[in-house]
């Protein structure tokens, strides 16, 4: 049996241990840092045989070399033509491909946006998503390298996954993004009832990952591209037509600047 544990690392990013307790194994997605991590394994008494990195920005791949220095023969996970830019990278995968972690399947699924090479993972076996900077809870990643027009069709295809889907996403911005999200939707009932959860969690310290795709597809306005509200809301902030892509660039450009 494998189960996910989150190690929260630098002020509000997520690594994501998956750990099989039986074999006294476990994988890890992304490295902000090193030294969480390796105290959480070494309060389980776990060895780490494989990191799988989603993109190469600091706040993910920064512990990269030391966990691979401490545990020779780390398998360093991450996008064939992103290689370069992920430090310690020892195998390389394309879109589509899998890649066997703690006896679970993880399936690269290139979903360029936030960086152009951003990747998730998905562990259909468990019905498990990490998305990295590319899907949060109640948002989406920054356009930093990608267009909207890429970025809405990564999400659109993350989106497509099945609803039971749990997403285990890299920063707790859940609560900041279901602020914005009601001043996109006000009247959405489940996004009302979304927030009040998340804000119980906040106040309580608990982390607010997972969600389900069915969640993110009720309240997440970065996938809602098709609601009405949603089209009038982009509108308003300048969108020019309510083609998917314009609709969710004008949202994505409004919380840029909101
Ligand atoms: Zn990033």
């Amino acid at each position: 049996m494998v189960e996910v544990v989150p190690i929260p690392c630098f002020e509000d990013n997520y690594a994501y241990l998956l750990v099989d307790r039986a074999a006294g194994e476990t994988a890890v997605v992304d490295a902000p840092e090193a030294e969480p991590i390796l105290a959480a394994l070494a309060e389980r008494s776990l060895r780490l045989t494989a990191l799988l990195c989603t993109h190469h920005h600091w706040d993910h791949v920064g512990g990269n070399e030391a966990l691979a220095a401490a545990f020779p023969g780390l398998d360093v996970v991450g996008l064939e033509s992103d290689a370069a830019r992920i430090p310690g990278i020892t195998r390389t995968l394309d879109d589509g491909a899998d890649v066997e972690v703690v006896g679970l399947r993880a399936t690269c699924l290139h979903t360029p946006g936030h960086t152009v090479g951003a990747v998730c993972f998905h562990v259909a076996a468990k019905g498990w998503l990490f998305t990295g900077d590319t899907l949060f809870g109640g948002g989406c990643g920054r356009l930093f390298e990608g267009s909207a027009e890429q970025m809405q069709a990564s999400l659109a295809r993350l989106a497509a996954l099945s609803g039971d889907t749990k997403v285990w996403f890299a920063h707790e911005y859940t609560a900041a993004n279901l602020r914005f999200a009601a001043r996109v939707e006000p009247d959405n009932p489940a996004l009302r009832g979304r927030y009040e959860r998340v804000r119980r969690q906040r106040t309580a310290g608990v982390v607010t990952c997972p969600s389900t795709l069915a969640e993110e597809r009720a309240t997440n306005p970065f996938l809602r591209w098709h609601e009405p509200t949603v089209i009038d809301a982009a509108r308003a902030h300048g969108a020019t037509g309510d083609t998917p892509t314009e609709v969710f660039a004008a949202i994505r450009r409004w919380k840029d600047t909101a």
